[in-house]
């Protein structure tokens, strides 16, 4: 058998175009492109806006089955969706997140694709890359630095020090640092409080930069963060702190989409990375909308399974920019379905159609649910070696039987040449002008309704349950005029229900939201169903101790 390559391997192999070629093949000219070294450039603001009257091209959403321990390879089939849709001729573009540097030195390795299917330059898209993150990072703990800074010097707003709910962050999994107490020491370093530290995409900000329009919209969104309460119990907003104006000159460059490429050298933005639970888990907005003007086709994923992440890229950001996605490709694999039909992980290996056969009915879930959008689906089976031609066959059949295609996909292995039957049935879809897109819920639902309305339509469950407090904090949001606002689910991604080992399609289980937060300046409310980790920590031995430079001074063990 032929000896499988590393990711990273595959990656230093390939033959990197110069950026500006790559613009160039998009319409970009060298003047409007900030380089970044030799193959990273950030879009200028002004040539985004001046493509603002510009005709879009058709959106489309890659999404997949509920995770499992397995992998089911979301970016990697974006990527190789894009690649494959420009060998047949399409101009497209691939739209996606930005790594963060906490998993990628724990256990989930880097979120550049995989295979034949990546963007590079990998090592530096799942790093720094262009500091976006630690600009959110600095962003973020400026305005933690000016509240603590606002009590020391006689605290004018009265703020409730008990009451601050604006924490720390920083790009790294640290559970050492969940919970701290803060100004210790003395006098002189001001009034302890506890306080705590989140992973930096868990930040609101974000969760801003990620749904903001423009550099104006990102400093008026910034200024509408709540960071605590006063005594009387009424908000404090970041503008009140004169915080907003400052922030946004620290995001100024962070806000300009990231362009680099495939391994196909095909043009690939990568651009913000929200957590998928306490928000929606898509790269920016102004990435997708100004993709959408330079190209027939954008191709972007949405984090974790269907039912969170493509529940959230409609609802939310859809809803918010505007979007009306054309298509969507929702990924299974296999091994997932196996997974899904009760089989342990130790045991994929073996043929087990029966399984295979159990496991599609969360398969199936996830279709309906797309399709209540008024999106049509395809699903793209991501092929592992090890899947047999009965257990493939079970999945498309599955699939035919639900009124969709299911096509085998061997990106991973072969490039942009194993997506093409997928890419021209994409196209098909979109060109069908089928899609009718339209979210699950009205604005004016109140926000309870709209929690219950994903439970049961999307989750199927039987209700949505909340303690009193819980019900009577969205009331008094309501009041205040937040009411309006979609919510985002904050729950497991391995099951429909809020048990993540309750696998396969799960229904009449009971959704309990157990608290309630706003982010008043991203624009959603979070309702937080089961134990929700903001700060990950470390595994027994992560990745971090594999990472190496070799003799050559090139980074190895970044897979
Ligand atoms: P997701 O976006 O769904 O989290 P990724 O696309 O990042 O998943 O893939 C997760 C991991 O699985 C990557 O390391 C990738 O190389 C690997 N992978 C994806 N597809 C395949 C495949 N068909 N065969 C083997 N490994 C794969
Ligand atoms: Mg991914």
């Amino acid at each position: 058998m032929a000896v499988v390559k590393s990711d990273i391997e595959i990656a230093r192999a390939a033959t990197k175009k110069p950026v500006f070629e790559i613009g160039a093949k998009i319409g970009i000219a060298p003047e409007h492109l900030v380089p970044y070294g030799h193959d990273k450039a950030k879009l200028s603001a002004q040539f985004i806006r001046s493509k603002r009257g510009a005709r879009d091209g058709k959106l489309v959403l890659v999404t997949a089955v509920s995770p499992t321990p397995a992998g089911e390879g979301k970016t990697t089939t974006t990527v190789g969706l894009g690649d494959g849709l420009n060998r047949i001729g399409k101009k497209a573009i691939v739209c996606i997140r930005e790594a963060s540097l906490g998993p990628c030195f724990g256990v989930k390795g880097g979120a550049a694709g995989g295979g034949y299917a990546q963007v590079i330059p990998m090592e530096d898209i799942n790093l720094h890359f262009t500091g976006d993150f630690h600009a959110i990072t600095a962003a973020h703990n400026l305005l933690a630095a000016l509240i603590d800074n606002h009590v020391y010097w006689g605290n004018a707003l009265n703020l409730d020090t008990r009451r601050v709910t604006w924490r720390r962050v920083m790009d790294m999994n640290d559970r050492a640092l969940r919970d701290i107490a803060s100004s210790l020491g003395g006098v002189a370093n001001g009034f302890p409080r506890e306080s705590g530290f989140d992973i930096t995409v868990a930040s609101e900000v974000m969760a801003i930069l990620c749904l903001a329009t423009d550099l104006q919209d990102l400093e008026r969104r910034l200024g509408d963060i709540i960071i605590g309460y006063r005594f009387d119990k009424t908000a404090v907003y970041a503008r009140d702190l004169k915080a907003d104006k400052a922030m946004a000159v620290l995001l100024k460059d962070a806000m300009q989409p990231n362009l680099v490429q495939t391994l196909e050298n095909n043009p690939a933005f990568v651009h913000g990375g929200p957590f998928a639970n306490i928000a929606h888990g898509c790269n920016s907005v102004v990435a997708t909308t100004t993709a959408l003007k330079l190209a027939d086709y954008v191709v972007t994923e949405a984090g974790f399974g269907a039912d969170l992440g493509a529940e959230k890229f409609f609802n939310i950001k859809c809803r918010k920019a505007g979007l009306q996605p054309a298509a969507a490709v929702i990924v299974a694999t296999v091994r997932a379905m196996k997974m899904h039909g009760g089989v342990a992980k130790d045991d994929l290996g073996l043929e087990n159609v029966a399984a295979v056969k159990a496991g599609c009915a969360n398969l199936g879930r996830h279709m309906e649910n797309v399709r209540q959008f008024g999106v049509p689906v395809v699903v793209a089976i991501n092929h592992f070696s090890a899947d047999t031609d009965a257990e493939i066959e079970t999945v498309k059949n599955f699939v035919a039987a639900h009124g969709a295609e299911a096509i085998l996909c061997k990106h991973w292995a072969l490039g942009s040449a194993g997506i093409e039957e997928l890419a021209h049935k994409v196209v098909s879809l979109a060109e069908s002008g089928s899609a009718q897109f339209s979210p699950l819920y009205e604005d004016e639902l109140s926000l309870f309704d709209k929690i219950e309305t994903v439970v049961k339509r999307i989750y199927r469950g039987a209700e949505a349950d909340a303690d009193a407090s819980v019900r009577e904090q969205l009331r008094q949001w309501e009041a205040a005029g937040y009411g309006h606002l979609p919510v985002c689910m904050a729950k497991t991604q391995y099951s429909f229900s809020t048990d993540p080992h309750l696998r396969g399609a799960p229904v009449n289980h009971v959704v309990h939201v157990r608290e309630v937060r706003l982010s008043a300046g991203a624009g959603f409310v979070v309702a937080i169903c089961g134990e929700i980790m903001t700060m990950p920590g470390l595994p027994k031995s992560p990745s971090a101790e594999r990472i190496h430079l070799n003799a050559q001074g090139l980074i190895e063990g970044l897979f």
